[in-house]
């Protein structure tokens, strides 16, 4: 599939980019629930993605709530990551 040349400005990010969401929609079809984005990227309201190579990113939606990892001994640093590695 041909990429077209963004023309926006800034320009978009790149359908390889983490951030690929960000690109300008081209064509959009909410009756259908997706959208064409600058970049080829078609995105779809449970926002699963075909890139343009075509390969599908399976929906991710966004979870609503997330427990925070348990831990029991929790330690007087405030880091938000399980410290299972760095125990004494
Ligand atoms: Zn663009």
């Amino acid at each position: 599939m041909m990429s077209r040349p963004c023309t926006h400005e800034p320009v978009c990010p790149e359908a390889g980019a983490p951030d690929r969401d960000a690109a300008c929609s081209v064509a959009h079809a909410p009756e259908q629930g997706w959208a064409l984005l600058c970049n080829g990227v078609l995105i779809f309201e449970d926002l699963g993605e075909l890139l343009p190579s075509g390969e599908i990113v399976p929906p991710r939606r966004p979870l609503p709530h997330v427990p925070a990892a348990r831990s029991p001994r929790r330690s007087a640093s405030s880091s938000p990551y399980p410290s299972c590695c760095d125990q004494p």
